[in-house]
């Protein structure tokens, strides 16, 4: 019964979206700045965060490669790995949120690679694995020979 008068109250709907939201910058922030440091240790170089003028938003964009690096949080972005994180209250609302964003990362990936950029994700449930980095490598040493 408390549950279902959540579920219609609109302030409520609200609260928790704002309080969703909260944890999107948070958890974004911190899975971002764990790949930031990765970079900087591995001496890779060369990249800037959060280009405007990048199509898609990259979270990192090497320029003189011309690599666009997203940092995909497994909640937001619809990582079928880590599906179970789903709330437990409004699933089809989130579900349809989280299908959006997905529709939208591969048509954003899809028009920056027919623009001539190299695009590169990482889920966030891979960041603190070494492995993302010789991929992101191999990657940039592409986008090098291509100028
Ligand atoms: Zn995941």
């Amino acid at each position: 019964m408390a549950e279902d008068m959540k579920r219609i109250d609109p302030l409520n709907a609200a609260e928790r979206s704002a309080r969703m939201s909260k944890v999107k910058a948070k958890g974004n922030a911190s899975t971002e700045q764990l790949v930031e440091r990765a970079l900087r240790l591995s001496g890779i170089d060369g990249w800037v965060k959060h280009p405007g003028d990048i199509g898609g938003n990259p979270d990192f964009y090497f320029p003189a490669q011309r690599t666009a690096l997203f940092v995909d949080g497994c909640f937001w972005h619809g990582c079928p790995r880590c599906d179970r994180r789903l709330p437990r209250t409004r699933r089809r609302f989130w579900r349809n949120k989280i299908d959006d964003n997905r529709a939208r990362d591969v048509k954003v990936r899809r028009r920056l690679r027919r623009l001539g950029y190299h695009a590169m994700s990482i889920w966030e449930h891979d960041v603190k694995k070494a492995s993302w980095l010789g991929r992101l490598r191999a990657i940039l040493a592409r986008g090098s020979l291509d100028n």
